[in-house]
C-alpha cells in the first residue's frame, strides 16, 4: 500500500526542500526519484546561490532590480520580489543546517560576483555549491523520516474528479508498476536540457515531469525561453562555471583581444549570459574564433585562487580537454544550459490542476523571464520548493484520505494500474482535458 499526504516527484534541491517543509508542516511525505537522490542534477551546480544580505550593504530590491533587468523585463515582478526577499533567510537556514559556505577574510559568509549583477551577492562552496546543498538537504530529509522511493520512475499522474490524486510509477530494478496515492503531488522533476545539443545538462534531464503535467491539463509557459551559457567546454559541452569570470577570468579571441570591450565595455566578461553568448558567437562567425571556440583564460588569477575556488573546473579542464588551466587558456563556446519555461505555477507552486504543484526547473513561476541570472536557479529551487511544500501540506491536511485505495492490497493496486494503463487515453485517468491545453 502506497498512500501519502504529499507525493514529490524529484529529489533535487526543489524536491528535497519541498519535502522538508512539508514534513515540518506535519504532512506524511514521500519522494520519488529515478536516480539516487544525491545523483540528481542539482549536484552539478557549481557557482553559487544569490542573496542580498543587508549586513553587506546590499538590499533585496537591488537583487530584484538586477533580476528583472536580466530577465529582459519579461519576469513576473511580484514573484521576483518574493524570491529576492526570502533569499537571505533561505541561505542562512541552509548554513544552519550544515552547508559549509566559503568565508571571507573576516570569517563571514563570502561572496563572489556573477554575471548581470551590480553587487557580489553569490554565496558559494568552492565550485561545487549544488553538491554541498544537496547532500545537506538529503541528510535533513532522511533525519525527518521522509519516505524515498529511490530509482522509481514516474510514468503518469492520476487525476480523479478533476484533482491530482497520485502517480503511476515504475520500480526500475524490478520493472513492477505501482500506484502511489496522495492528496497532493509536487512536480520537482527538473529541466529538459538534453533536448538540445550541446548541453551542459546531465543525460537524466529529459523533461519527464513537464510532459506528465501537460498530459493532465497543466499549462507550460515560456517554453521558447532557452538559455545559452557562454562557457561550455569544446566537444563535450561540460560547464565551466560563471564563477571563473566572477573571480576575474578573461575571454579572448584568436587575436588575443578581450573582445567583450566591444560588446559590454562596463560589465565586460560579467555581462548577462545572453549578451556574452551572443558576443562569442559573433566573434566566431567573424573568423576570430579558434576551431569554433573562443578562449577562457584564468592564468592571471594564480594557483592559490584556482585551487581554492575553482578546483573542479581545473579537474574538468584536465580530464575533458587535456588542458591545465594554470598553464594555458581553455577553449569554450556557448551551449544550451537552462530552460526558463516550465509548468506554469503561482508563487505557492500551484498549477492549474487542483492538487498538482510544481517547483524548481520543472516549473515556471516565472522569475527568470527571457534570461535567468546566474545563481538565481538554486535560489528559485529553495524558495519555491519550500513554499510549495508548505502549501501542499496545508491543503493535504484539509483533505480526507483518498478512499478506496487507502487500504488496498498490493494485488488490488496492480489491478488498478492495469485498468489505468488500459484506459490510458480514455480521459478517465487524465481528467477531461487530456490534450493538456488548459
Ligand atoms: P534536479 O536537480 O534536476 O532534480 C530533478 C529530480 O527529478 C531528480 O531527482 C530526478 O531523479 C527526478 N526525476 C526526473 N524525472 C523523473 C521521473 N520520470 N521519475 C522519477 N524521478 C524523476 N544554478 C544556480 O543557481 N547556480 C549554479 O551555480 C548553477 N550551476 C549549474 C551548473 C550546471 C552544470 C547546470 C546544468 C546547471 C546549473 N545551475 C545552477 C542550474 C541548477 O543547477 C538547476 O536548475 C537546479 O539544480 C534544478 O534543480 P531541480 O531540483 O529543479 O531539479
Amino acid at each position: 500500500m502506497f498512500d501519502h499526504d504529499v507525493l514529490i516527484i524529484g529529489a533535487g534541491l526543489a524536491g528535497m526542500r519541498a519535502a522538508l517543509s512539508a514534513v515540518e508542516a506535519g504532512a506524511d511525505v514521500a519522494v520519488v526519484s529515478k536516480v539516487h537522490p544525491v545523483r540528481s542534477h542539482s549536484n552539478a551546480a557549481q557557482g553559487g546561490i544569490n542573496a542580498a544580505l543587508t549586513d553587506r550593504g546590499d538590499d533585496w530590491r537591488e537583487h530584484a532590480y538586477d533580476t528583472i533587468k536580466g530577465s529582459d523585463y519579461l519576469g513576473d515582478q511580484d514573484a521576483i520580489s518574493i524570491m529576492c526577499q526570502e533569499a537571505g533567510s533561505e541561505v542562512i537556514s541552509m548554513e544552519h543546517m550544515g552547508v559549509i559556505f566559503n568565508r571571507d577574510e573576516e570569517g563571514r559568509l563570502g561572496t563572489r560576483a556573477f554575471g548581470g549583477q551590480r553587487q557580489a551577492r553569490t554565496f558559494f562552496v568552492s565550485d561545487f555549491t549544488g553538491q554541498a546543498l544537496l547532500h545537506v538537504l538529503y541528510e535533513q530529509v532522511m533525519k525527518a523520516g521522509v519516505r524515498i522511493y529511490e530509482e522509481w520512475f514516474l510514468l503518469s499522474l492520476i487525476v480523479e474528479d478533476g484533482e491530482c490524486a497520485g502517480a503511476v510509477i515504475m520500480e526500475i530494478r524490478s520493472g513492477e508498476i505501482h500506484v502511489v496515492r496522495s492528496k497532493t503531488v509536487i512536480m520537482a522533476s527538473g529541466g529538459l536540457g538534453r533536448v538540445f545539443e550541446p548541453s551542459t545538462n546531465a543525460l537524466i534531464c529529459t523533461g519527464d515531469g513537464m510532459s506528465a503535467a501537460y498530459q493532465v491539463g497543466a499549462s507550460l509557459m515560456d517554453m521558447e525561453m532557452v538559455q545559452y551559457h557562454p562557457t561550455t567546454l569544446k566537444g563535450s559541452g561540460v560547464l565551466i562555471t560563471e564563477g571563473a569570470r566572477g573571480e576575474g577570468a578573461y575571454l579572448l579571441n584568436s587575436e588575443g583581444e578581450r573582445f567583450m570591450e566591444r560588446y559590454a565595455p562596463n560589465m565586460m566578461e560579467l555581462a548577462s549570459r545572453d549578451v556574452v553568448s551572443r558576443a562569442e558567437q559573433t566573434e566566431i562567425n567573424a573568423g576570430r574564433g579558434i576551431d569554433g571556440c573562443v578562449l577562457l583564460d584564468v592564468r592571471h588569477l594564480g594557483e592559490a585562487v584556482i585551487n581554492e575556488r575553482l578546483s573542479q573546473i581545473r579537474e574538468i579542464g584536465r580530464d575533458f580537454a587535456n588542458v591545465d588551466l594554470l598553464q594555458e587558456p581553455i577553449p569554450i563556446r556557448p551551449g544550451m544550459h537552462y530552460q526558463m519555461g516550465g509548468i506554469k505555477t503561482d508563487v505557492d507552486g500551484q498549477t492549474e490542476v487542483p492538487g498538482l504543484y510544481a517547483a524548481g526547473e520543472a516549473a515556471c513561476v516565472s522569475v527568470h523571464g527571457g534570461n535567468r541570472l546566474g545563481a538565481n536557479s538554486l535560489l528559485d529551487t529553495l524558495v519555491f520548493g519550500r513554499r510549495s511544500g508548505e502549501h501542499a501540506a496545508q491543503v493535504s491536511k484539509s483533505k480526507s484520505h483518498s478512499g478506496t485505495v487507502t487500504d488496498a492490497s498490493a494485488e488490488s493496486d496492480r489491478i488498478n494500474i492495469q485498468r489505468l494503463l488500459d484506459n490510458d487515453n480514455s480521459g478517465e485517468m487524465f481528467g477531461k482535458d487530456s490534450a493538456g491545453n488548459g
